[in-house]
């Protein structure tokens, strides 16, 4: 498979010069040339298939030739070799959690895949691979457990200082080895602005291998269509219209659930669950996109001012505003009313929602309020206890921490602390390179 870049301004290249490049050189993000739907009997008799069977299938296509089909069965397997449960909360309404795996925060998928896509590819080269991201809290900790110990490849990690919580800093700072976090002092805004300034930056990019791990990555953004498979499998009744509401951030993650309805998964409507950054609940009622920088709220995961993914949600509905609406709808949502939310379905359910899960949640309820004859799946995309100050205050009682993070609290932090200046970042990457060895 080939990917072109979105800004048009630049070769095609392979599916591995895609995951090592990360951005185009025009800055484009990469984009598979060609969707072919899967066989319809894969669909019709998904019960039938393992969901290794069903990753590898999905994901085929977009790696191509260049990984073996028995090594890519193996990747496809580590990646996803953690349970993926549709738990029913009320009658019609589902929340896939996504937060079962290492890091307890959907990211897991997408950075193991990738971090098992670039060993496989640097065995084959012999420069050593710089992966630098940013990150509003979860993408951070995915990355640093993927990529942990991978011969070849170093990670360097930006975080906003003080906007994550307590354990999602502890997974980013505590790992060590080939793990580097650097702590800013400004909005994940920043941080993605100078990650996306040095990948561009021709005098690092002669001494370093950059490439991201943010899902601008094709190999961090494109395994997220397994979950939407893995839901549908689960669902007992196939034949009511289905809605999916996603917490929506970078847009990663809806854009790959989109990509899965290229292939054939019966999605009837896609539903971008939003906090205050809302741009693209505002461009889909107005037609008018204005990036905003980004403001601070109780899911912060999804404070994002300027969505990366966007385009490629535009490209996949051939730039054709009609088109884009009758397939989305996008609601924004207060940390009031996601907080309320919560204590009620809480009180009513006895389910416990994550600010990002409550969001979502949300625009679900609100998709279905004229929707009687469908039924809905919302994604829950990180575990209570990732946010676990907002969860009790909101709640009024404990959380409890699942023991694979308990430990971390009483590791040591590690970081670097920098001024949002790229030439700051630049300098220490330069020239610090003690800063970065093994
Ligand atoms: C990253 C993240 C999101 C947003 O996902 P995107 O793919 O960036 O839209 C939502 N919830 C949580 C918990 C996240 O970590």
């Amino acid at each position: 498979m080939n990917y072109f870049s979105l800004n048009h301004n630049t070769p095609n290249v392979k599916f591995s010069e895609a995951v090592i490049r990360g951005l185009a050189p025009d800055k484009g993000l990469y984009f598979p040339e060609s969707i072919t739907p899967l066989p319809k009997e894969l669909i019709d008799n998904i019960d039938s298939y393992s969901k290794e069977e069903i990753a590898f299938q999905a994901v085929r296509q977009f790696v191509g030739d260049e990984i073996s089909e028995n090594e890519l069965r193996r990747i496809v397997a580590e990646t996803i070799n953690f349970d993926f449960p549709l738990v029913e909360v009320e009658p019609d309404i589902y929340s896939l959690e996504l937060f079962h795996g290492p890091t307890l925060a959907f990211k897991d998928v997408g950075a193991r895949f990738m971090a098992r896509c670039l060993s496989t590819f640097s065995k084959f080269d012999e420069k050593k691979v710089t992966v630098l991201v940013a990150t509003s809290g979860d993408t951070g900790g995915a990355v640093a457990d993927g990529f942990l110990g991978v011969a070849g490849v170093d990670v360097v990690i930006l975080y906003p200082s003080g906007k994550v919580s307590d354990i999602q800093e502890r997974q980013l700072t505590t790992l060590g080895q080939n793990i580097k976090a650097f702590e800013v002092k400004g909005t994940f805004d920043d941080c993605q602005r100078m990650v996306k300034t040095a990948f561009l930056d021709e005098d690092l990019n002669k001494v370093l291998n950059l490439t991201s791990a943010n899902s601008i990555n094709v190999a961090r953004w494109l395994p997220q269509m397994f979950y939407y498979f893995f839901a549908y499998q689960q669902l007992k009744d196939k034949s009511k219209k289905l809605v999916v509401s996603v917490p929506s951030g970078n847009f990663g993650n809806i854009c790959a659930g989109m990509v899965a309805a290229k292939l054939g998964l019966p999605v009837s409507l896609f539903v971008a669950s939003t906090n205050a950054n809302k741009v693209v609940t505002e461009y889909l009622s107005t037609g008018a996109y204005e990036p905003k920088p980004s403001v601070q709220t109780i899911s912060n995961a999804m404070d994002v001012g300027d969505p990366s993914n966007f385009v490629r949600i535009k490209q996949l509905h051939n730039a054709d505003f009609n088109l884009l609406k009758s397939n989305l709808l996008s609601y924004s949502y207060s940390d009031f009313t996601t907080r309320e939310v919560m204590a009620e379905v809480r009180e009513r359910t006895g389910y416990i929602l994550d600010p990002h899960g409550a969001v979502g949640y949300l625009g679900l309820k609100e998709s279905l309020r004229n929707r009687p004859y469908a039924q809905g799946i919302f994604l829950e995309t990180a575990h209570p206890c990732k946010f676990i100050d907002v969860v009790e205050e909101t709640l009024n009682e404990k959380v409890v921490i699942p023991e694979k993070l308990q430990s971390l609290m009483e590791r040591k932090k590690v970081s670097i602390v920098i001024d949002k200046d790229y030439d700051d970042l630049k300098q220490i990457l330069l020239h610090q390179s003690d800063v970065l060895a093994v």
